[in-house]
């Protein structure tokens, strides 16, 4: 068991298990885009060890960004929305692969892949290393998805607890 700030977890999928199932979603993905020029779009904070630890076994001719999504935003219109911040490469026309930590109510991802959409890339897939079906608000398509999860809160792999446990090299779960 850790403890993070005044909260215990306990351990939830270790580094062994993570990295296997990362390797065989890189060799799906070697296999799927043979032959194309793909653009990872890596979300930050959360998405860096995943993204790291997939690419590294991706050998693909490919690009490679990073964005992060703005705090939510009120507007009349729309709601809240979160904007996609520092994405400067030309998208149109590109094979494009969203790389995420974790997809849970679905929400962020589906007003990610309506903003990319506009752009009109050739494809989008979206990887992601978790997925909480039972929390699942909007239906998203993902085509490699690394662990289904229960719907408990989890930390580290990249993910965070108030900002900490990014660093943990294994997924631990609120106690
Ligand atoms: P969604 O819009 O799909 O509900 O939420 C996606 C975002 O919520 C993720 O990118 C992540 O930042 C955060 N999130 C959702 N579930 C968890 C969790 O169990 N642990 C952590 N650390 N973040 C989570």
């Amino acid at each position: 068991m850790i403890t993070i700030l005044d909260k215990n977890f306990i351990p939830y999928i270790t580094t062994e298990i993570i990295e296997k199932r990362i390797s065989e979603l890189a060799a799906q993905i070697n296999a799927d885009y043979e032959g194309r020029c793909p653009l990872f779009i890596v979300v930050l904070n959360g998405a860096f060890l995943f993204a790291t630890e997939l690419i590294k076994n991706i050998p693909l001719s490919c690009e490679i960004t990073f964005v992060r999504l703005s705090s939510y935003t009120l507007t009349e219109s729309t709601g809240n929305v979160r904007e996609i911040i520092g994405l400067e490469e030309k998208i149109s026309g590109r094979d494009l692969i969203i790389i995420e930590d974790i997809i849970d109510t679905g929400l962020t991802m589906t007003q990610l892949l309506e903003q990319i959409m506009a752009y009109e890339p050739a494809s989008v897939e979206v990887a992601t290393l978790l997925h909480k079906p039972e929390a699942m608000k909007k239906q998203v398509a993902m085509r490699y998805v690394g662990f289904e999860i229960e719907n408990k809160f989890v930390v580290g792999y990249g993910l965070d607890y108030d900002g900490l446990g990014r660093n943990l090299n294994a997924l631990y779960v609120l106690a």
